[in-house]
């Protein structure tokens, strides 16, 4: 079965702890691990979740993978039943970083390990690891997309840009919001960039869920108070389902039509429908972050836990919830546009052309 399933995901699993389990946690070997992932909304979690019920099956786990629906209570009933279950091991996408004190301490009480996946858990002593992007990159990599396209490191401007971040009880839109502002901010200070709503702190322009909707409704209270003379020619968007509601709101009142060019929209996630939106030269920035190596990451993370060994770790200081620095793997993300999005995604096996069609 193991080398069936290798094959069949077509991933290599060169982890720590491959094959004859060894040291403490050796008996966990092939026992339960319990994933928890925040909603199927968006194809990144369905992607992260598939992949990495593969890997672990494919190093001979049992799996429980849920969806929370993007509710909290579900999501602390779910890790639960994961627990009654009787898993050996849990990794957890958070839907709010800060509720999950009380469930993880029934973790910890059945000892079992959790592994934080993608979205830092806080507020707990109860989280082992933590897999995840270098997040502030994101960020770094959003601003400057915008700084170099509307060329502000030539001088050029002064030119409107308004600011979205993601939900505020996601440890991550933080991160995204301060590394892209580490770019925008000197322009916003010399006015080669001007926010025309006046809407520049985290909590002004934050995303409750990271809902599509919600942005949308936004951007259309941002273009009828303070773009009726004006246009906006940037627009910080953190994650692709985000750009989607910006976007449709930004069309509505006809940008991207004739003689009102569409601005420069950023992303996260390299979405499928995002990509496509790009190649159609609407949305023209995402930042792709590859699943399949994050899966990787928190399976040998976990398999390194349930046998004994050391997880591979490059970041100790980055991440404190509050209560400890959880040790990290950062991932590298990467900018996507039209000019490199057949490299990155179709060379790089995320999509096929044909999907992109
Ligand atoms: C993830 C992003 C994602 C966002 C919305 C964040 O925690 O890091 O990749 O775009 O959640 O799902």
């Amino acid at each position: 079965g193991l080398a069936l399933s290798l094959a069949a995901c077509g991933q290599s699993a060169n982890g720590v702890g491959d094959g004859a389990s060894s040291g403490s946690g050796g008996g966990a070997k092939g026992g339960l691990v319990g994933i928890a992932m925040p909603t199927k909304s968006s194809e990144r979690w369905i992607n992260d979740g598939s992949n990495m019920v593969k890997q672990f099956q494919a190093k001979g786990y049992k799996t429980d993978l849920q969806y929370g629906d993007n509710v909290v209570e579900n999501q602390v009933s779910q890790i639960e039943n994961m627990i009654t279950k009787g898993a050996k091991l849990l990794v957890v996408a958070a839907i709010d970083g800060s509720s999950l004190t009380d469930v993880l301490q029934k973790a910890a009480d059945a000892h079992i390990p959790v592994i934080s996946y993608d979205r830092l858990i806080r507020g707990t002593k109860n989280v082992d690891y933590y897999a995840t992007f270098d997040n502030y990159k994101v960020g770094v990599l959003q601003g400057t997309y915008i700084a170099d396209k509307l060329g502000l490191k030539d001088g050029k401007g002064p030119f409107n840009v308004e600011l979205f971040a993601g939900s505020p009880d996601d440890n991550n839109a933080q991160f995204f919001f301060n590394g892209a502002m580490s770019v925008l901010k000197p322009y916003l200070d010399s006015k080669k960039l001007v926010v025309q709503s006046g809407q520049t702190d985290f909590n002004q322009v934050a995303t409750l869920r990271w809902d599509g909707g919600l942005a949308q409704s936004r951007m259309d209270n941002l273009l009828s108070k303070s773009y009726t003379s004006a246009g906006v020619d940037a627009v910080l968007s953190p994650y692709d389902g985000i750009s989607i509601g910006i976007l449709s709101s930004l069309k509505g009142v006809g940008y991207g039509g004739a003689g009102k060019a569409m601005p420069v929209v950023t992303g996260q996630d390299g979405e499928l429908a995002s990509v496509k939106s790009i190649i159609a030269g609407e949305q023209t920035q995402t930042v792709y972050k590859d699943t399949r190596e994050l899966a990787k990451v928190a399976v040998q993370m976990g398999d390194a836990v349930l046998t004994g060994g050391k997880p591979e770790v490059n970041d100790e200081k980055q991440y404190d919830n509050g209560v400890k620095v959880v040790p990290a793997y950062l991932l590298q993300p990467v900018s996507v546009d039209k000019d490199n999005y057949r490299q990155v995604l179709v060379d790089g096996g995320q999509y096929t052309a044909d999907q992109l069609k």
